[in-house]
């Protein structure tokens, strides 16, 4: 593949764990319960995809698609400061698409096309979180076949951003614990086969102790599977 392009996550530890940083072209997954630093990693990388490479960025814009209203503009002004980009440029640099539904959710990853063609640099798009509306809309075994097939739509939009464009698409994904998380099968877990070949790195995030957050690389094809302990602060996500 040409010109593959790496954001960094803010942590070296992440970062060396995923070859260097999200990449483009591909489609990184996170996944994990409530509160184990999906959202926070998200931000963290709407505005790291900012700086330029020597600093682990792309010196790109970001299309950021909430589904859960989980955008905190403050939240971005604090990375910023922490990366010493200006709070305004930063926020102008992030484009924020609030998808009421899995509907709007499908057409709104279909526009970014269009902003692209208008010249915008997008480098970065975010979906947090992806499976949320389609979960609550599709319930039943009788609407699994229809959910996965409009899932299906999604991500082959996403893919086809990514490769075309040179972009990186960076999902999210909310899981419940499980006593036996990081032991079992992640995939009997989540999203079904469909998310699971779709997405080229999926790294499963853990709670640890005193605070800490712990990365795992799992059904990665080229990179040995292994952990990486990060932190999320003030400034951001930290070793
Ligand atoms: P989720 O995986 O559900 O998206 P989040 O990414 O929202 O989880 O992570 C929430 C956690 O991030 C909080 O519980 C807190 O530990 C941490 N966090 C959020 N904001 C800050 C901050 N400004 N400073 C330090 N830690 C924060």
């Amino acid at each position: 593949r040409r010109d593959v392009g790496r954001i960094t996550t803010g942590s070296k530890n992440v970062d060396e764990l995923i070859g260097g940083g999200i990449e483009t072209q591909s489609i990184t997954e996170v996944f994990g319960e409530f509160g184990s630093g999906k959202s926070q990693i998200s931000h963290e990388l709407a505005v790291t995809v900012q700086l330029p490479k020597e600093r682990g960025g792309l010196e790109g814009e970001c299309v950021f698609i909430d589904t859960e209203n989980t955008f905190r503009p403050e939240r971005i002004e604090q990375i910023a400061d922490a990366c010493g980009i200006d709070r305004e440029e930063a926020l102008q640099r992030i484009h924020i698409a609030r998808a009421f539904n899995s509907s709007h959710q499908i057409l709104m990853a279909e526009k970014i096309n269009e902003l692209i063609q208008s010249g915008v640099n997008v480098r970065l798009v975010i979906v947090d979180s992806l499976m949320a509306h389609f979960r609550a809309e599709y319930v039943g075994r009788e609407s699994l076949a229809t959910r996965q097939q409009k899932l299906n739509q999604h991500l082959h939009a996403l893919q086809q951003i990514a490769n075309t464009y040179n972009v990186a698409v960076f999902l999210t994904n909310q899981v419940q614990a499980r006593p036996d998380a990081f032991f079992g099968s992640p995939t009997k877990a989540i999203g079904g086969h469909v998310l699971g070949h779709a997405s080229t790195y999926r790294i499963w995030l853990k709670k640890g102790l005193a605070g800490k957050r712990i990365a795992r690389l799992v059904d990665s094809p080229h990179l040995p599977e292994g952990e990486a302990v990060f932190k999320v602060t003030t400034d951001g996500i930290v070793d």
